[in-house]
Order: structure tokens, then C-alpha cells, then sequence
């Protein structure tokens, strides 16, 4: 119970006495127990959940939500454990992305690899295929763009970060439809 009103900016006296934030209160008349509090003044009584779901106008379920939350707590929801996710800070989106951002363009660098040698064209009558084309023209771009992930200063990945997640985007896109397409069948002798 104390952790909780401190969580949410109370700050019960040494007896435990706190001002109570559900009616007007200049002297501390609430008193924080260990499993619940009371406010002499008042008269409102109940534990954590019902503190916090008073406090924020919310039902008993979505205040116990909400404790969980933020306090990084599972919840059981249905018999079911619900990792409550805490919201992630500006950088650990960064880090996440610039992460993702690398697998995705390396897994597209080594398409572009293989489909250079393998669709090389055997003569110079041979019609070009596609994929053979599409190495041609995203090779050099896209082993830019690995190099900068991977190996670049601080300022670049930024950079990146800021400016190219669209670019990024549009590989993963191209990488989801390389799944849809089936690979050609070897034709069974
Ligand atoms: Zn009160």
C-alpha cells in the first residue's frame, strides 16, 4: 500500500498519516496501513486497487491494470499471464529499429548477392531476368545502407534513424513479397 501512494506522488509522515486526495484535507487524516488505507476525515477506506481506481476515476479491473503496468507486474487475465509491456523510451526505439533495420537490409544484400551470380546471364543474347536487374541497380545503395547500420559513427545511424526509415520500410516491404513467391519447383525426373 505504501509503494503504491508513493508511486502515484503521496508521501505518508512517519506515522503513516498522509493528506487525503478524496476530500479536502489540510491535515494529514488518512492513514496508510500495510494492505490499506483509511481517512478519518472522509471516511473512505479500501486497498491499492480501490486507492488508485478512485484516484483516476477507473474501474477496480483497469486500476488493477494499471498498478501492474506500472509497476512492470504480469497480470493473469483469463487464467492467462499478460506480460504488461512498459512503454519504451525514445532510445530503446531507436536501438530496437536500428537493430531490426540490420537484419532486414543484410537478409536483402544477401538476395541481391545470390541472384547476381545466379541469374547471371549465361550469353549476351540471354534475355536479363529480373531479380539479376534489380541487383544491378540496389547493390551499391544497399551496401551503403548495411555499412552506415552496421559500421557507421553515431551521427549516421541518427541520421538514418531520422530520415531513411521509409527506405528501410520499402526493403522489408520487398522482402515480404519475396515470401509470398514461391521458389520454382525442381522438376522430378
Ligand atoms: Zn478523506
Amino acid at each position: 500500500m505504501l509503494e503504491v501512494v508513493k508511486f502515484y506522488g503521496f508521501n505518508p509522515n512517519f506515522a503513516g498519516m498522509m493528506c487525503c486526495p478524496f476530500h479536502e484535507d489540510r491535515n494529514p487524516s488518512m492513514k496508510i496501513y500495510e494492505k490499506n488505507y483509511h481517512c478519518f476525515g472522509c471516511g473512505e477506506s479500501g486497498d491499492a486497487t480501490s486507492f488508485v481506481a478512485k484516484l483516476y476515476g477507473l474501474r477496480q479491473i483497469d486500476a488493477a491494470k494499471k498498478i501492474s503496468y506500472d509497476f512492470g507486474l504480469s497480470l493473469f487475465d483469463n487464467n492467462r499471464v499478460v506480460k504488461v509491456k512498459p512503454e519504451l523510451t525514445e532510445f530503446q526505439k531507436y536501438s530496437r529499429w536500428l537493430e531490426s533495420a540490420t537484419v532486414i537490409v543484410s537478409a536483402y544484400l544477401d538476395k541481391l548477392n545470390d541472384w547476381r551470380e545466379r541469374y547471371r546471364p549465361k550469353n549476351e543474347n540471354e534475355k536479363l531476368n529480373a531479380l539479376f536487374v534489380e541487383s544491378l541497380q540496389q547493390k551499391e545503395f544497399v551496401e551503403y545502407l548495411r555499412d552506415t547500420l552496421k559500421f557507421g559513427s553515431k551521427e549516421d545511424k541518427r541520421e538514418m534513424y531520422e530520415h531513411d526509415q521509409a527506405v528501410i520500410d520499402k526493403i522489408k516491404e520487398r522482402l515480404q513479397k519475396m515470401k509470398h513467391i514461391a521458389p520454382p519447383r525442381r522438376r522430378s525426373i
